[in-house]
Order: C-alpha cells, then sequence, then structure tokens
C-alpha cells in the first residue's frame, strides 16, 4: 500500500490541485489531501472550511481523502507512514520556493522524499489567490474550480 501526503493550504482547492491528485491517483494507493492549519498565510476560509470544500470537491477521486494536520508536514507524513509528499510546480517561479522546502523537509526527516506534478498547461497560472482576488471582483472562472468552491466563494465574499 503506497501513501502519499499532499500538504498544502487549499485556499481554496482548484482544479490545478485536482489535476495533481488526478495524476497522483495513477501512481499512488492512497492520497491524503493534508490541509494545514499553520500555513504562514492569513486564510481566508478556516482550517475545518478549507477541508470541507476540499472533501467535497475530491467525491469523485476514491484515492483521496482529506484530513487536517497541525505542525510540520513531515510529522504529518510519518504519523500517516506516507512514503513521501507530493507538490505541484506551475511556472519558475514556483521553483525556487518549492526546492527549499523539498530540501528542509528532506533535512527535518530524510527518508520524506518530494514527488513534484506538473499540472496540465491550462492550470499552469492558476492559483488560489488570483482565484479569490477575480471572484470577489465579480470575474467569472467557472471552468477553473470545481462548482462546490464557485459557490463557498461567492457566498465568503459575498458577491
Ligand atoms: P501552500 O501554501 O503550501 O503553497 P497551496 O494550496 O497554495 O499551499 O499549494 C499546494 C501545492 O499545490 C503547492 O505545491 C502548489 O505549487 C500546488 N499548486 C497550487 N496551484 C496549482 C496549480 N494550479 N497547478 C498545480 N499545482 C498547484
Amino acid at each position: 500500500m503506497k501513501t502519499v501526503i499532499y500538504p498544502g493550504t487549499f485556499d481554496p482547492i482548484t482544479n490545478g490541485h485536482i489535476d495533481i491528485l488526478r495524476k497522483a491517483s495513477k501512481l499512488f494507493d492512497e492520497i491524503i489531501l493534508s490541509v494545514a492549519s499553520a500555513t504562514g498565510k492569513n486564510p481566508i476560509f478556516s482550517l475545518e472550511e478549507r477541508a470541507h470544500i476540499c472533501r467535497q470537491a475530491v467525491r469523485d477521486l476514491p484515492k483521496v481523502k482529506v484530513q487536517v494536520f497541525h505542525g510540520l508536514a513531515v510529522d504529518f507524513a510519518k504519523e500517516r507512514d506516507a512514503c513521501a509528499m507530493i507538490r505541484g510546480l506551475r511556472a519558475l517561479s514556483d521553483f525556487e520556493y518549492e526546492l527549499s522546502l523539498a530540501l528542509m523537509n528532506k533535512k527535518l526527516l530524510d527518508k520524506i522524499d518530494t514527488i513534484f506534478f506538473v499540472p496540465d498547461n491550462k492550470y499552469l497560472y492558476l492559483s488560489s489567490s488570483m482565484v479569490r482576488q477575480i471572484v470577489s471582483l465579480g470575474g467569472d472562472i467557472k471552468d477553473l474550480l470545481p462548482p462546490c468552491v464557485v459557490a463557498a466563494l461567492k457566498s465568503k465574499l459575498c458577491v
């Protein structure tokens, strides 16, 4: 049984994240979408809201389960007996941050490697922060978001 964790803020989950989960589902038996409480960001959705939206968004992905975690992702990976963690690599701008994160995680726990997936072209420039901004300004990007995310964002942002 090969389990991996996919840690992140998911504020909110987008079709870019889902694309990574679909690709990982072809390779691993179980993917734990791991919603972080300590993100160093200031999420608009609470931890429980982010997890709830993720659960709705991954309903048709049987290998994916959603859990929240507190503290370090490597500790959570160890706790869940995961063999690796997965992350998404979009444009070049992600590379430096993701590389330093992967190296730091490796230093914290040597047996956990990071595996990167590159999303389909159409998601290369999609980010949760851009999505929040566009929806708050009344933009229509339904094809980049699971339907439950559109509804949750509109209600949170009162648009
Ligand atoms: P974090 O705060 O940990 O970066 P995010 O939810 O923003 O959390 O991202 C989690 C992971 O998903 C990161 O590796 C990020 O690069 C990746 N990711 C975010 N958006 C996309 C996307 N559109 N396509 C592919 N990967 C993505």
